[in-house]
């Protein structure tokens, strides 16, 4: 389709080929965007990029790193113009009980889940306000919802739902300058960051708390975040799609 065609759109942590980033990087492409891919490694990035197609471009950008995120940003629209769409997908998740929690782990998972959402929306933005247009995606969880209990710990949880309020304060703002931010809160969705981490009993407990009785793929995200990145969601902003199965009615 033509959905996003003449869009340059920017996908953070989007270059893992299993991953729900690189499945909304495609989703996009195949609806006409032009994609530029961050990820921490710049040959990843490129090369994820290029197995889209030659339209698209990687970039290494560490989320956590303020510099990094505006040097990447000036670099996108040096090379591709403009920049329309932002998902703030880059995200790490670890298994933890309460008082496993030490100083450094708590860092780490606030830092990429969140702080790396603010330092990529502020690369952003000013392009988007000079446009006079934007929108902004931002990965939360169902976890920040539920309070955790699948695969991350107390801190992804108080990181995720960090996002939630980030991303609304951002929505309340950015309205005037016609920049819509919305979330996407996923369910338990087979990617890298869970393969493997799963036992049988476990799949079976869970899927047991899914209506829709299947674990998600990462096209069931791209697919709520094409939906937000495109005009057909114009008048959405403050918004959060769950993609669960139904794990929480
Ligand atoms: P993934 O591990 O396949 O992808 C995460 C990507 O982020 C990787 O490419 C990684 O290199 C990149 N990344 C990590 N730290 C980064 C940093 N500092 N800067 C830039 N990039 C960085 O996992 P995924 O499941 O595709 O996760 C994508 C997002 O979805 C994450 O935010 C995750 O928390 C969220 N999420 C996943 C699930 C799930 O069940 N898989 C559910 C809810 C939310």
């Amino acid at each position: 389709s033509t959905l996003l065609a003449g869009k340059v759109a920017v996908i953070s942590g989007a270059a893992s080929p299993r991953g729900i980033g690189m499945a909304t990087a495609r989703m996009f492409a195949a609806h006409g965007a032009t994609v530029a891919i961050l990820d921490l490694d710049e040959r990843a990035a490129a090369e994820a990029a290029a197995s889209i197609g030659p339209a698209h471009r990687g970039y290494a950008c560490n989320v956590t790193d303020r510099q990094a995120c505006y040097a990447a940003a000036e670099r996108i629209v040096a090379d591709l113009g403009r920049i329309d769409v932002l998902i703030n997908n880059a995200g790490i998740t670890q298994p933890a009980k309460l008082l496993d929690i030490d100083p450094e782990s708590w860092d780490r998972i606030l830092d990429v889940n969140l702080r790396g959402v603010l330092y990529l929306s502020q690369a952003v933005v000013p392009q988007m306000k000079k446009q006079g247009k934007g929108s902004i995606g931002c990965m939360s969880s169902v976890s920040a919802q539920r309070g955790g209990g699948i695969l991350g710990g107390p801190h992804y949880s108080a990181a995720k739902a960090g996002v939630l309020g980030l991303a609304k304060a951002m929505a309340r703002e950015l309205g005037v300058d016609g920049i819509r931010v919305n979330c996407v809160t996923p369910g338990l969705i087979q990617t890298d960051i869970n393969a493997g981490k799963i036992s049988d009993d476990k799949r079976g407990e869970i899927l047991a708390g899914i209506p829709l009785n299947r674990l998600g793929v990462p096209d069931d995200v791209a697919g709520a975040f094409l939906f937000l990145a495109s005009d057909i969601s114009s008048y959405i902003t403050g918004a959060v799609i769950d993609v669960n199965g139904g794990m929480l009615i």
